[in-house]
């Protein structure tokens, strides 16, 4: 059936209001539906704060990643994802290299770039000057806006201007450098972007349209190296085999995306966990990914001389402790505090630890048993859900399935209509 989508005002009912609305529109049932409706009414009514037309909440698996040193102390580490595999391949590998002193790590300041695209200069090149002359200016009213972030030891500390040749005009760019602290900073460059409008146009004597930040935060990259044990990995060949693998990602970008997603995996679960940006993460590290011109591997892998394995990876990080989804979400809140992160950059460090990771955890199922192996074993109990399997049936389903060696939604349906018939 048709659907018709004009609902004015719809975003001023209440989330059961608005599930009734939903229901009425779409022709389906209540019972069809059940699965958007919301089943904790605490978590409603701040999902109802957080973004606009709410009608109920995507409860995700959180797990918690084990084995973890980082930089000589141990974490417990939050994991939102809904693939499995996840968690246990990072607690895995962080087992592996907790025998060589697990994960060191370092990591810039929090310096997120704001910027101000300035549109019909007539002089773009003086104009740039011009900026640059009055930088004093341009920061102090910046760290205006932010008295708090300035008292924290935060606020715009530099400004860079960039001429950028468009297809068919120039335009003078201005990136204010901010010190955001321990916030992800978007909102807070943001209104500093915004109030230099005025300013910057005036001493351009253009137009400013666009005032953002970039999510380029390639001035916030946190980094991380850790050493595999080779016996432990599975021996030197599993240790060449990733190399080997790692070495393809670095040459060819068809890989490399799929090298990379495998990095995001471990980094957008603890991200996502503590209420941070998700898609802001991923732009920078895919930017990142292509800052030499073209799609590489993120991370890179070596041989020490005793033949273990060495791995290292670095990424832009912009994530905080304050703002945003962080001080709003339940889940976040007790995320971080489990993690016991002192900063922003404490708790880049730590997700850059798990990418790392996740990344070698991937690689070496991949390069000995192969992927599929240990994904599948934990797939097949979604596939046996999914097929209607229900208390001890799943158990059953997942056994019979991987018996059978075909992990496949009609296998695990043919399978319980036989168990239910045979009544086991
Ligand atoms: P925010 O504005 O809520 O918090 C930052 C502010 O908190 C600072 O300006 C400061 O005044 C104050 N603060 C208090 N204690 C601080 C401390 N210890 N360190 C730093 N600041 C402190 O949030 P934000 O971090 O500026 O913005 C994050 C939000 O912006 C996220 O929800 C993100 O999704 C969203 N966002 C992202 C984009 C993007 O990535 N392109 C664009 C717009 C908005």
């Amino acid at each position: 059936m048709s659907v018709n989508s004009r609902i004015p005002g719809f975003y001023k009912l209440t989330p059961p209001e608005r599930f009734k609305t939903i229901v009425e529109r779409s022709g389906l049932s209540e019972g069809d539906l059940a699965g958007l409706a919301a089943t904790d009414g605490k978590m409603l009514a701040i999902a109802d704060r957080m973004a606009e037309n709410v009608v109920g909440t995507l409860p995700i698996p959180l797990g918690v990643a084990a084995n973890f040193t980082i930089n000589g102390r141990d974490y417990l580490i939050p994991m939102a994802t809904e693939e499995p595999s996840v968690v246990a391949a990072a607690s895995n590998m962080a087992s592996v290299a907790r025998i060589h002193g697990g994960f060191h790590t370092s990591s810039d300041q929090p310096i997120m770039i704001s910027q101000i695209q300035v549109v019909g200069a007539k002089d773009p090149q003086a104009a740039r000057l011009r900026l640059y002359e009055r930088r004093q200016d341009l920061l102090d009213l910046a760290n205006e806006q932010d008295p708090l972030l300035v008292k924290l030891g935060g606020g715009a500390k530099d400004i860079e201007v960039r001429i950028v040749e468009a297809a068919s005009k120039t335009y003078v760019v201005l990136h204010l450098i901010v010190d955001v602290r321990d916030a992800m900073g978007a909102n807070a460059v943001n209104t500093m972007a915004e109030a230099l409008a005025p300013l910057v146009e005036q001493i351009t004597g253009a137009r400013v349209r666009l005032r953002i930040l970039s999510n380029k935060a390639d001035r916030r990259l946190a980094r991380v190296r850790a050493t595999y044990d080779c016996q432990a990995l599975g021996g030197p060949d599993v240790v060449d085999g990733i190399i080997d693998a790692y070495a393809f990602a670095a040459a060819d970008p068809y890989r490399a995306a799929t090298h990379n997603k495998g990095i995001m995996n471990g980094i957008i679960a603890v991200v996502l966990a503590t209420g941070n940006d998700t898609r802001a993460v991923e732009a920078g590290a895919h930017c990142h990914a292509a800052a030499g011109g073209r799609y590489t591997s993120l991370s890179h892998y070596e041989k020490d001389d005793a033949g273990n394995l060495v791995g290292t990876l670095e990424v832009p990080m912009a994530v905080g402790l304050v703002g945003g989804a962080t001080k709003t979400h339940p889940v976040a809140q007790a995320a971080v505090k489990l993690l016991g992160v002192q900063g922003a950059q404490e708790l880049a460090e730590v997700i850059v630890a798990v990418g790392l990771a996740q990344n070698t955890g991937a690689l070496r199922a991949l390069s000995a048993e192969g992927i599929q192996k240990g994904h599948m074993s934990l797939h097949a109990r979604n596939i046996a859900v999914a097929a209607g399997a229900d208390g001890d049936e799943i158990e059953k389903v997942v056994s019979r399935l991987k018996d059978g060696g075909h992990v496949r939604l009609d296998k695990a349906q043919a399978v319980l209509a036989e168990l239910r018939q045979s009544g086991g």
